[in-house]
């Protein structure tokens, strides 16, 4: 079923600020009610009070949060490739649309009967047509672009800001400065003593399949995987790393694979992969 998200406008702009999130958290279970496929149409409200379409996620995954996460237990992930972010500069009001969708709202101010549990909607197929309509002509937000991650959480091992740097230049994509600033230049330093740190806390060993290549090759091969990805506003504390193995790696990146707080999975699409050896995501 798909949904009507009202995302509060701090919330959307410090999501681009920090790197699309490309997903949506709620502390009201209706959020998992979208099935894979499904969309998740958000809006949010300008500060000069007009409405507008931020964005239309369609649903790859649903996960729950980390406990006391601040934005709610319950999370939806969109597809990388069908999602978008809209540009709300220049976007025409978009009131009289919301208003016809089901069911219709009467309140004097849009926004009061977005509240609380009002935050979501189920909407109907004609719903979800309406908006797929009046969202054909927009323009996509250019800044949702992402860096390529597997490529930064290289470079960030190397603990070389300049490569770290020219990366984050390269791709630009409109990461606000203090993102960049921390990005290239305190993340660098920290994140390599991290993954060190799992490393010894794991012998080495991939937290998915046990592999061990310290015993079989005497070589660290292992490498540091950033659950909420850097690039789509993660951070670089321990409890946001686990410790993987190159083909879990690829495969995590290439699915595209979130982890679920509630059972310690990976959701890979056609499955999910426990976690096999936690020593520091649950505590
Ligand atoms: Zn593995
Ligand atoms: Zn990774």
């Amino acid at each position: 079923m798909p949904l009507l998200f009202y995302w509060r406008h701090d919330n959307y702009v410090h999501d681009l600020d920090d790197g699309a999130g490309y997903n949506l958290n709620s502390k009201y279970e209706v959020l998992h009610e979208v099935e894979a496929g499904d969309s998740v149409w958000a809006f949010t409200r300008v500060p000069e009070g007009t409405y507008v379409l931020a964005a239309q996620l369609v649903v790859r995954a649903r996960t729950k949060n980390a406990p006391g996460f601040q934005y709610g237990e319950y999370r939806v992930w969109g597809d990388l490739e069908k999602s978008r972010y809209f540009r709300i500069e220049g976007q025409e009001n978009s009131e009289s649309l919301i208003r016809r969708l089901s069911p219709k709202t009467k309140a004097d101010r849009l926004y009061h009967s977005f509240m609380g549990p009002g935050s979501i909607r189920r909407l109907t197929e004609q719903d979800h047509q309406l908006l797929h309509i009046a969202s054909r002509e927009l323009l996509e937000e250019p800044r949702a672009q992402l860096l390529p991650e597997e490529e930064l959480e290289t470079v960030l091992y190397t603990g070389n800001k300049k490569r770290v740097k020219n990366l984050v230049k390269e791709r630009s994509n409109g990461l606000s400065d203090t993102r960049r600033r921390t990005i290239t230049r305190e993340v660098p330093g920290r994140n390599r003593a991290l993954v060190e740190r799992l490393r010894t806390m794991y012998d080495g060993q991939c937290q998915l399949c046990k592999w061990n290549p310290v015993n079989e090759y005497g070589e660290h091969l292992c490498e540091g995987h950033h659950i909420q990805w850097l690039s789509r506003g993660g951070n670089d504390r321990l409890d946001n790393l686990m410790l993987v193995c190159p083909n879990h790696h690829r495969a995590i990146h290439r699915c595209d694979a979130p982890l679920d707080y509630d059972d310690l999975t990976l959701d890979f699409g056609t499955h999910h992969e426990p976690v096999r050896i936690d020593r520091h995501l649950q505590t």
